[in-house]
């Protein structure tokens, strides 16, 4: 293998290393910068003074993949669209995400959903995950978003003999039940797909896919834009009140009056809304991205540039970055320490690739997901009339465009907008706030439960 140990970097420093940052030699070089890599070539846009209109026929709060896909669909149904975002637009988890594009569909064994919601219902939630992975990519057809969206797949790593014989059950399940296409890669073939020998194997689903989360985040913003919707940062949304037949929402920058309200906050949920509060817990991952890779590095350590993970309960996510040859991976996010809090990032790529301690890290950063009672991910309205969609669970690139789609549908009253996910009840959390602070405590019984399986 050529030499993957490149610290190319624009800085004058050589960059911290991934050896030096897996061994907390923190001081060891240049300092990686603290925000997404996807931030380089979508930049958050800069705010002074954000100017809001007086009234919309539609508020929607929380400018992420559900607020803008959500926007697109109701100003082609004619309505005016005000999008709010308590930071800059696109502050949230969808500028932060590994940019893997999934149905959702692995969630569950299959075996699992059919036992929990009967065979019908299992079949139509998987269906309509399929259905979400065309939805994006069509989207992103029809709009021309240059985003980089590749029908690449995903490679999953067993990290047990077991996993992989379990793999292969669930793969054969959804095969018969959703149609789905996938095949198995045995340990002894892996280096077709990775050249690591971490795994036991693996399964390969060829329809997954993979994006650029920034450019296609600017690139929905901006048809919102063209469209005449209007996105306003720094607003946050601090109360929704009944008006009249509609709502007044009283923003950090002024009041909004609207028809209608839909709440897109996902894994940023706070107290201005305390039905989704309820049902969501939030749910932090980290990501590192790497300085560039020598030439032909990656196509020789990964050569179909897929998407990877592997089958831990605390799991990890990696893939190249699709616009220059760097790592991007992801897994759990340590709550303190600071640079510190992203050595297990690094012990991990490591673990998948030995030969690449020398490669400077560029970016560490993490985000919030939101988790739900189920795993489920729900949409649709509360007692007060306020529309909703969250709770993608960590899979919400497809899920939370399609959704903010059929959302926007159900808020037009088109029948178009009905999914297999709306007879669906929506549990709240018992002990909610519990269940929010035991989060990382749970993590780390997961993660033992992870090293000590045989
Ligand atoms: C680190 C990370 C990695 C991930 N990787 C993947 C992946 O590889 N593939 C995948 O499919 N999914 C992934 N996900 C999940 C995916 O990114 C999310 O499910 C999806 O982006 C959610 O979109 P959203 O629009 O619902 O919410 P978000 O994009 O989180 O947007 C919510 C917005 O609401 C705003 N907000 C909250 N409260 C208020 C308020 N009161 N007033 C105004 N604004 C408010 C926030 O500022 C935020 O910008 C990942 C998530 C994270 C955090």
């Amino acid at each position: 293998m050529k030499n993957a140990g490149s610290t190319t970097s624009s800085r004058t420093a050589p960059a911290l290393t991934l050896a030096d940052l897996a061994e907390g030699n923190l001081a060891a070089g240049a300092p990686p910068l603290h925000e997404p890599y996807w931030w380089d070539a979508a930049p958050r846009p800069d705010i002074d003074h954000p100017s809001l209109p007086s009234k919309s026929d539609v508020v929607i709060v929380g400018s992420g993949f559900t607020g803008l896909s959500a926007a697109l669909t109701l100003l082609d149904k004619g309505r005016s669209v005000v999008v709010l975002d308590k930071g800059v637009p696109g502050f949230g988890a969808s500028t932060r995400n590994g940019g893997q594009v999934g149905s959702g569909n692995q969630k569950f064994r299959v075996k699992n959903l059919i036992a929990l919601r009967g065979e019908a219902k299992a079949t139509a939630l998987l269906r309509e995950g399929t259905r979400m992975l065309d939805y994006i990519e069509a989207l992103i057809s029809k709009e021309n978003v240059d985003c980089h969206f590749r029908r690449c797949g995903r490679f999953r790593g067993a990290m047990r003999p077991a996993h992989y014989e379990a793999m292969a059950r669930d793969m054969e399940d959804l095969k018969r039940v959703a149609g789905v296409e996938s095949f198995m890669v045995p340990r002894s073939e892996q280096h077709t797909e990775i050249r690591s020998d971490r795994f036991y194997g693996g399964s390969v689903l060829p329809q997954d896919a993979s994006l650029h989360p920034g450019l296609y985040h600017s690139g929905l913003a901006a048809r919102v834009a063209a469209r005449g919707g209007t996105i306003v940062g720094l607003a946050e949304a601090k109360s929704i009140d009944r008006e009249g037949s509609g709502y007044r929402v009283t923003t950090e920058a002024g009041l909004i009056d609207s028809g209608q309200v839909l709440v897109a906050t996902n894994g940023y949920t706070d107290r201005l809304f305390g039905h989704l509060r309820r049902r969501i817990v939030s749910i932090r991952s980290g990501l590192i991205a790497t300085e560039p890779l020598d030439p032909g590095s990656i196509d020789e350590l990964m050569p179909g540039r897929r998407v990877y993970g592997n089958t831990n309960r605390v799991f990890y996510y990696f893939r190249a970055a699709p616009d220059q040859d760097r790592l991007v991976w992801g897994g759990r996010a340590a709550r303190f320490g600071g640079l510190k809090a992203y050595r297990h990032l690094a012990d991990d790529l490591l673990r998948v690739f030995p030969d690449l301690g020398r490669v400077g890290v560029s970016h560490v950063w993490d985000g919030t997901m939101g988790y739900t009672y189920d795993e489920l991910p729900h949409l649709g309205r509360n007692r007060d009339g306020i529309h909703f969609a969250a709770g993608y669970c960590g899979t919400g690139v497809s899920r939370a465009t399609y959704f903010g789609h059929k959302i926007a549908l159900q808020m037009c009253d088109d029948p178009e907008g009905g999914t297999a996910f709306d007879d669906v009840s929506f549990p709240t959390f018992p002990m909610r706030d519990v269940a929010q602070f035991a989060v990382p405590f749970a993590e780390r019984w997961y993660r033992f439960r992870d090293a000590i399986e045989r």
